[in-house]
């Protein structure tokens, strides 16, 4: 059974990759929207305009306890995005990794309890899991959190079912699968792996495969993100602390990636092998079947038909010099 929460929603890096589309879906659907970013990583032009019927942007800090309180007063469910993203990065700067998502989440948590607000929705991640000898990963399994970012993520959602446990709040925290779609930033040094070899080929450079190729992902396309959100803001007889895996359920090596990326492209620069880096699980692949039985969730879109959109985005932000 579905429930639609009464229609205002709180997203927190609303100006990111995901965030960004899960504001357009909202809106899209009649939620009103407001969406609260730093924009330290994400770009306001990822966002509607502020004379949008529904939509209010803030541009702010989540760990601005005051502000987070006047932004829940009157919310009925926070979707919650905002984070410093990237395994690597939390290794250059693990400080701010636990800052930002994990008192980050803190201090939305206690923001949205004292509001009342009824679900909080909150973006964890796969790294949580670590290396695990099992594939593909269930939601069961011991979580074995190998970089800063990771353990970041865990403290978040330890958080999440504390408070879920002790006040009247319900959280569902979406292990996010290796996301990838438009929108989704190539200029960074720690971009990920699809921006990085889709913007190389169609600069006529080699992409760079960290390790010989054979790490594997479960690439999921941003489309099944934003559905899995949808379902977790409106599904009804869940337990009141959930954790669920979001993927695509697939498994394709870098090197197949790449391959993929070529095909699409019509041809690609042979890619340049690097040293494996730090943090990278080998291997990574989701077990959907308890976000699959409990939200209903199904991916929509696999790797290759994400491709396609993926691909044409990147090519029309390269042909107006948008990507570096
Ligand atoms: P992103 O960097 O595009 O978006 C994150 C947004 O948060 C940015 O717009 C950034 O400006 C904002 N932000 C950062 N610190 C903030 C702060 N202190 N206050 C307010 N806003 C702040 O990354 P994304 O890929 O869209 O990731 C969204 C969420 O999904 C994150 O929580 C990330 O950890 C999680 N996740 C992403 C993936 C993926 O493959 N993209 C995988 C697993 C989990």
């Amino acid at each position: 059974m579905l429930h639609r929460p009464s229609s205002r929603v709180l997203v927190t890096g609303a100006a990111g990759f995901i965030g960004s589309h899960l504001v357009d879906q909202l809106l899209l659907e009649g939620y009103e929207v407001t969406g609260l970013d730093d924009l330290s990583s994400g770009e306001r032009k990822n966002l509607p305009a502020d004379s949008v019927p529904g939509f209010r942007f803030v541009q702010g800090d989540i760990c601005n306890s005051e502000l987070l309180k006047e932004l829940c007063r009157g919310v009925s469910a926070v979707v919650h995005q905002a984070a410093r993203s990237s395994v690597q990065r939390s290794f250059a700067r693990p400080m701010e990794a636990l800052t930002v998502n994990t008192l980050g989440c803190l201090s939305l948590l206690e923001a949205a309890r004292d509001a009342g607000v009824e679900r909080f929705v909150y973006a964890s991640s796969s790294s949580v899991y670590g290396p695990q000898g099992q594939s593909p990963c269930s939601e069961e399994y011991p979580a074995r959190p190998r970089s800063p970012y990771a353990v970041s993520k865990l403290a978040a959602e330890e958080l999440a079912h504390t408070f879920s446990a002790e006040y009247k709040l319900m959280t569902i925290g979406l292990r996010y699968f290796n996301v990838f779609g438009p929108r989704q930033s190539a200029s960074s040094q720690y971009a990920a792996v699809v921006p990085r070899f889709v913007t190389a080929c169609l600069r006529g450079e080699s992409p760079i495969i960290h390790g010989d190729g054979s790490i594997s992902r479960d690439f999921t396309y941003i489309a099944n993100v934003v559905h899995a959100n949808l379902l977790a803001l409106r599904v009804m007889g869940s337990p009141k602390s959930r954790i669920y895996n979001v993927g695509c359920g697939n498994a394709h090596t870098i090197f197949a990636l790449y391959q993929h990326v070529a095909r699409e492209l019509g041809s690609g620069p042979s890619p340049i092998f690097a040293p494996e880096r730090p943090g990278d699980v080998r291997h990574s692949l989701a077990d959907l079947r308890l976000a699959t039985a409990e939200l209903g969730y199904r991916p929509c879109f696999d790797l290759r038909s994400g491709l396609g959109p993926t691909i044409a985005w990147y090519k029309q932000c390269t042909a107006r010099g948008l990507t570096k």
